[in-house]
């Protein structure tokens, strides 16, 4: 199954993103790519735009993913930051944007940088 997603695209080239039903397909087609294409991992993650499944190198290439373990206090999944430079920068945007005030700190599961809005 490989149906081209009609809302997401991959932000470097354009191209829509594959778009899985659920956690174990898109698992699955990882698994798939992962054996043939082994140089650039992929993992699968749960899109906030669109609520479908999609894959995203493991790598760098964007600066913001969602983690796949920690959640925020509404139960959604986390945006992880490659770096901790990358996350300093959108902590200082969402200040300058909306007032928050957001500290920075990396994931314990290896996963990048996450914000937060609690103290400790
Ligand atoms: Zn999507
Ligand atoms: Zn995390």
């Amino acid at each position: 199954m490989n149906r081209k997603s009609p809302s997401c695209t991959v932000k470097k080239t354009g191209r829509p993103l594959t778009e899985y039903d659920s956690k174990a397909e898109a698992n699955s087609a990882a698994k798939h790519a992962n054996q043939n294409y082994a140089e650039n991992k992929l993992v699968p993650y749960k899109c906030s735009k669109c609520g479908f499944w999609h894959l995203s190198p493991e790598d760098r290439v964007t600066p913001s993913k969602t983690c796949t373990i920690c959640r925020s206090a509404d139960g959604t999944l986390k945006e992880s930051y490659a770096t901790e430079r990358d996350a300093l920068r959108r902590a200082g945007h969402l200040r300058r944007e909306q007032g928050v005030k957001l500290k920075v700190y990396e994931c314990e599961h290896g996963n990048g940088w996450h914000l937060t809005k609690n103290e400790n």
